[in-house]
């Protein structure tokens, strides 16, 4: 089927997120992790190509987005959608604007807009100021990500060293009147040579509004939740054939591992209340690994029974984080614990797990990458924009999935495998 909307996601959860919004609609949805080999096959009316591209060097981030971006015009797509997190993960060198500017430089626009709110999460956005449930972002838990912490909640502000060309806002005020007073307004913010629009939404009525308004704009960026409307528009207005239905369900065996490598808030509230209800669990310390290696978690694993699901964990408090990374360096701890965990994830696969489930962007990358799965087709969902993608790794039909840091509620490990019954 020709591809109607082209998506390109800067991390692994972040492509489940909005694969697993779009597929809400019924419709099929594919996700390819990385730039597919070879021209595009068996494609989906919505393709979603996953990167691991958020904290990834510039130059780097570019040239995989442009393949992406290549692939996706191959497979027939006219319309395109950069995704990134919706707490606007970024470092102060961050990708999210260059790769934007790259993307229009490439479509030949010269405008965009971004919209990371997802109000289901509690993530919203007013007069340019990111909002997680009542807390400015830099006030929220998101100061003190491992990787990307944030430290101001204004995404114009955050924007603007990340691109060249000029940044503006189109605020709730307008978006509150309506598709054609944004259309107008960002008609007006073109004029005065407004490339990078910032769109306010704390509310899904305002993203309706904002897909509305922005269906046809040849490249939109964002969260996920802006993504959710368009596949009903796009129904409604014949864009979208009425036949693309969504995936089957598989057979699937009952070996269940559970791996966490978020350190968020709420994962390790999840975390917790998985351990608390007895869950078999190990707990990595990054320290330990770097001494003594990943054997005394591979041996634990061998000794447990799969259908308790176990729980591998490094999730950890800032404090505990912030030690191990004094030691190991940044990058040195979340590479050891992801290592960690990508080799516990193909123990359990060899030992019978057929169900996956991963706590952490960065952490769900090395594991898909880990179990050598290169597409999943999206089934049923978890939690807002984390649902259960079916897949094969080494031959076996396996479900996974991909939960970024701050989703889900604290019963998410549970829910997972409820919404999976055998
Ligand atoms: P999230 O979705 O919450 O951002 P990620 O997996 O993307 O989670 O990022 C968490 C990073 O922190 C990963 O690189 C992971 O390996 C690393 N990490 C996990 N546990 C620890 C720990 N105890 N100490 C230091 N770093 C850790």
């Amino acid at each position: 089927m020709t591809t109607v909307l082209g998506c390109i996601a800067d991390d692994f959860t972040g492509a489940t997120d909005i694969a697993g919004l779009l597929a809400r609609s019924g419709v099929r949805v594919s996700l390819r992790i990385g730039v597919p080999d070879g021209p595009p096959r068996d494609t989906a009316a919505f393709e979603v190509i996953a990167l691991k591209s958020r904290t990834a060097p510039v130059a780097e981030a570019l040239a995989e987005t442009r393949a992406a971006l290549r692939w996706l015009q191959a497979a027939g797509a006219q319309r395109f959608f950069w995704k990134y997190c919706s707490t606007f993960d970024s470092t102060a060198e961050g990708n999210i604007g260059p790769v934007a500017e790259a993307l229009m430089t490439d479509l030949g626009v010269d405008q965009t807009i971004y919209c990371p709110a997802f109000p289901e999460n509690g993530r919203s956005i007013f007069m340019g100021n990111l909002f997680v449930g009542r807390q400015p972002l830099a006030e929220s838990p998101m100061k003190d990500h491992p990787l990307t912490p944030m430290r101001d909640s204004n995404l114009m502000r955050l924007l603007e060293p990340q691109v060249t060309r000029p940044v503006g806002l189109a605020d709730r005020l307008t978006v509150a009147r309506g598709p054609e007073a944004l259309l107008a307004e960002l008609a007006a913010l073109k004029t005065q040579g407004v490339a990078h629009v910032v769109v306010d939404a704390v509310a899904n009525e305002d993203l309706a509004v904002i897909a509305e308004a922005c269906r046809d704009m040849v490249l939109m960026t964002g969260g996920s939740a802006l993504a959710m409307p368009l596949p009903g528009l796009y129904l409604a207005d014949g864009t979208l054939s009425a036949d693309a239905r969504g995936a089957e369900r598989p057979q699937l065996g009952t070996g269940t591992i559970v791996l966490s490598g978020s350190c968020s808030a709420m994962t390790n509230r999840q975390v917790a209340d998985y351990t608390r209800r007895g869950a078999p669990s190990f707990k990595l310390d990054p320290l330990d690994l770097a001494e003594n290696g990943a054997q005394p978690v591979l041996d634990w694993l061998a000794a447990q029974d799969l259908d308790a699901a176990p729980l591998i964990y490094a999730t950890a408090n800032p404090e505990s984080v912030r030690a191990a990374q004094e030691r190991l360096g940044v990058a040195g701890a979340g590479e050891i614990v992801e290592a960690t965990l990508s080799a516990s994830a193909v123990a359990a696969r060899d030992a019978g797990a057929r169900r996956v489930i991963v706590a952490g962007g960065e952490t769900s990358g090395a594991v898909t990458k880990a179990l050598g799965v290169s597409q999943l087709d999206i089934g049923t969902e978890i939690a807002p924009g984390v649902p259960w993608t079916y897949c094969r790794s080494d031959g076996q039909q396996i479900a996974l999935t991909l939960k970024s840091g701050n989703f889900g509620t604290e019963t998410f490990f549970t829910d997972a495998q409820q919404r999976l019954p055998s």
